[in-house]
């Protein structure tokens, strides 16, 4: 569900005309609706609600301060990957010991800077990161908190891009290696071994790997008697971008909560994309139509350095019309592509729709996760605005980008 319906022709976000917003800030815009993040939070943390999880949102989904702050303010911790999204976490209020830390490559100043600042823990992913983190955690005479990542190998049937829990995937440690770190303890003084995390991947529309992976993850606890306190499921909840039909937040308790109960461990959940996904759009522009051959396109002003998902990851998002058409009106069948310079740049192929004039505003549904975060300055494109709404009122979160922007920092060597 999200707040993004047509009232009489025209799409509204929450009581926010989309037209409206597009006039004001032109486009590419993003434009997110609170309250939908809201509840999309709010559903999570109602289906969960007897073991109280802590609830991280990943920051690599959407990192507009606004997005935090609005998560945060309703109780969300932080789920970070980099110094530079510790960065966004600190100025969104969260408190540390909300905030978890994962990534394959993490630096020894991103690692010092965690720790100074007191994150609840360390998602860790290989054996030389910890020893990294002990010596970083003995240089400040602290001792630190870290959960090991283990990659539990099994199939998350997503695109081979967002697969993360397999065998050949660069994450975690395999479960060998979980055993030789914990067997090893006293290598590392200066850490507390307090969890285990698994991330298998994203988009994942069945609640079967995820159980599959928990399974093994207790079965091996058990196996090995190795205690922890967490147990840090990561996220990878899909969400409708057109056909799917993925379990709702309520499923996916009633699947895993037997689990988590039985196993007496406290919950923690990176959700982003189930947040974030249908809680934004991306708006754009069409500027030309031309026809070549056996194909109509519509070229509209946001390109792949906006929304890279559908050129990376072959995503389909439903893509539909600001204004919707006359009753009776023409349909052709479009590709909707940006004007950037790589055959690799369409937002759509082959979408049977009205016949589109120039000018036409069209919204690309379930833009809020990986949409802006992911954009670049490629074809020194400056970045879109992103606006967030709330009941009748819209602000500007971030500025859309000039060409200033675009060459801070260089100069003529
Ligand atoms: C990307 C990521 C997430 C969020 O994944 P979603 O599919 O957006 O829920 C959570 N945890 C880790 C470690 C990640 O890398």
């Amino acid at each position: 569900m999200h707040r993004f319906k047509y009232k009489g022709n025209s799409l509204y976000c929450e009581n926010v005309k989309v037209e409206e917003i597009a006039k004001e800030v032109g486009t590419p815009v993003y434009i997110y609706s609170k309250n939908t993040l809201l509840d999309h939070y709010r559903k999570i943390e109602d289906a969960l609600r007897e073991v109280s999880p802590l609830i991280c949102f990943s920051v690599k989904s959407n990192s507009n301060l606004a997005v935090l702050k609005t998560l945060v303010s309703a109780g969300a911790g932080l789920d970070v990957v980099s110094g530079g999204e510790l960065y966004r976490g600190k100025l969104s209020g969260v408190r540390p010991e909300k905030i978890v830390y994962a990534g394959v490559g993490k630096k020894r100043d991103e690692i010092l800077d965690a720790i100074r600042y007191g994150i609840l823990f360390f998602n860790v992913e290989s054996e030389e990161e910890l020893a990294l983190i002990n010596r970083c955690a003995l240089e400040l005479r602290k001792k630190v908190n870290v959960a090991i990542r283990v990659n539990p190998d099994v199939g998350a049937h997503t695109h081979k891009y967002i697969t993360t829990g397999k065998g050949h995937t660069k994450f975690g440690v395999d479960f060998n290696t979980v055993k030789r770190i914990f067997r090893s303890k006293w290598r590392y003084r200066n850490v507390n071994l307090r969890g285990i995390h698994i991330h298998i991947g994203s988009q994942i529309v069945n609640p079967n790997p995820f159980q599959n992976a928990i399974k093994k993850v207790l079965k091996f606890l058990k196996e090995n008697k190795i205690f922890v306190e967490y147990l840090n499921i990561g996220g990878g909840l899909g969400i409708v971008y057109s056909f799917e039909k993925p379990q709702t937040a309520k499923h996916f308790a009633k699947r895993i909560l037997p689990l988590i109960k039985k196993s007496g461990l406290k919950l923690i959940l990176e959700p982003g994309r189930f947040i974030c996904g249908n809680s934004g759009i991306m708006v754009t522009k069409v500027l030309f139509r031309k026809k070549t051959g056996q194909k109509r396109f519509a070229i509209v002003d946001g390109g792949m350095n906006d929304l890279i998902r559908p050129s990376l990851y072959e995503a389909h998002h439903t893509i539909v019309p600001v204004t919707l058409p006359k009753k009776g009106a023409k349909k052709g069948k479009f590709d909707i592509v940006g004007p950037i310079c790589e055959t690799g740049d369409f937002l759509a192929k082959d979408r049977r729709m009205k016949l589109l004039d120039r000018g036409d505003l069209l919204a690309v549904m379930a833009a809020g996760a990986y949409g802006y975060t992911m954009s670049s300055n490629y074809n020194s494109r400056p970045r879109a605005a992103e606006v967030m709404v709330s009941g009748s009122k819209f602000s500007v979160v971030k500025k859309r980008e000039n060409y200033r922007d675009l060459v801070r920092g260089e100069s003529s060597g």
